[in-house]
């Protein structure tokens, strides 16, 4: 049997965005379960995740599939532990509250594909802008849509590895894109759009293409940010049936709207600003089809006789699926 090479993957310590980092180990063999792998370590301290002195920290496996673009390969999600084993400061993952995976949820990642010579956008001029915001948005032609190799590409790796894409599309700015994921559980829908981010950087590498995170790259002209709307559902919600069930849910966001902010990604500030279908991010608001609101309810979910799923809108596209999942189970939680 071939030898296998195992990519473990690990978000590491910089601040305000942590970052993907990731090495690969070789072994004998290996059985395709993420409970046959071993722990492994790395220099914590060239990662901003320890010192010099000790700077050992953990790599624990916690979530491993198929690696489409190497032969004989995986890749795998780990959660950073310190040295004597408990979570790392960084380890978002391991502070959601979802161990009986009642909570589903649905990301939205947009992001923007970058030209690293001109410093903008593809689809960009080096000098000046593109015609304005209107043609792009799920657009089709070499004029209006920009990158798809690179998108396309990125689609069906995705699927071979086994991630559970549900779509993607152009979106509002030039060179700006999104794919959606789901997943039945918190922390399994943040390691597939950690594993996509991942996969996403390396097909940008071999096109000679970054991918822009930020939720703002373009500053305050008239082009739309970057969003990772999280779409989400516990049992309450999904068997509702009631109104004020979902007014409940709701209003339980908003004395704990500084916590959300807090973890809904970097200078998230530049992007709700009250334009470009975001709310402001002084304010809190929800309704019914309201992509003006801090929280939406689909009017699938009313269509349903008010059961289903709500939209949070505020995360961005630079934010920690697992720090935003980890955020709304404490807010949701507990309502009754
Ligand atoms: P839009 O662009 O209109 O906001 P999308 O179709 O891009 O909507 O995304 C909707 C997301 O909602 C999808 O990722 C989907 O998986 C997710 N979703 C649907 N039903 C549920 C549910 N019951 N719980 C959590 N997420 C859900
Ligand atoms: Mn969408
Ligand atoms: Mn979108
Ligand atoms: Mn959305």
């Amino acid at each position: 049997m071939a030898k296998q090479k195992l990519e473990y993957i690990w978000l590491d310590g910089t601040e305000p965005t942590q970052s993907l980092r990731s090495k690969t180990k070789i072994v004998d063999s290996f059985s395709g379960e993420v409970s046959d792998l071993d722990n492994w370590s790395f220099d914590g301290s060239s990662t901003n995740q320890a010192e010099g002195g000790s700077s050992d920290c953990i790599l624990k496996p916690v979530f491993v599939i198929p690696d489409p673009q190497r032969n004989n390969a995986w890749l795998v999600m780990c959660e950073v532990l310190t040295a004597d084993g408990t979570p790392h400061p960084t380890n978002g993952r391991a502070t959601i509250e979802d161990d009986d995976n009642d909570f589903w949820f649905g990301f939205e990642q947009e992001y923007f594909l970058w030209d690293p010579e001109t410093n903008k956008p593809l689809g960009f001029p080096a000098n000046g802008y593109p015609a304005p915001q209107g043609p792009y948005y799920c657009s089709v032609g070499a004029s209006n849509a920009f990158g798809r190799e690179i998108v396309e590409e990125h689609l069906d790796v995705c699927l071979e590895a086994g991630l559970n894409v549900e779509g993607i599309n152009a979106e509002v700015a030039a060179g700006q894109w999104e794919f959606q994921i789901f997943a039945k559980g918190a922390k399994e829908a943040g390691d597939q759009i950690w594993v996509a981010r991942y996969l996403l950087e390396r097909i940008g590498e071999s096109h000679g293409v970054a991918i822009n995170w930020h939720c703002k790259p373009l500053g305050q002209l008239d082009w739309n940010g970057s969003g990772m709307h999280a779409n989400f559902s516990n049992s309450l919600l999904r068997t509702a049936n009631s109104k004020e069930t979902f007014h409940r849910v709701c209003e339980a966001f908003r004395p704990v709207v500084a916590e959300h902010i807090a973890v809904y990604g970097a200078d998230n500030d530049q992007r709700l600003t009250g334009k470009h279908e975001t709310a402001s991010i002084h304010d809190f608001s929800y309704g019914v089809s309201d992509r003006g609101a801090s929280i939406r309810i689909p009017l699938y979910a009313v269509q349903k006789g008010w059961s289903g799923y709500l939209e949070d809108r505020r995360p961005n596209s630079a934010a920690d699926p697992y720090k935003v999942a980890a955020r709304i189970i404490k807010t949701v939680k507990p309502v009754k």
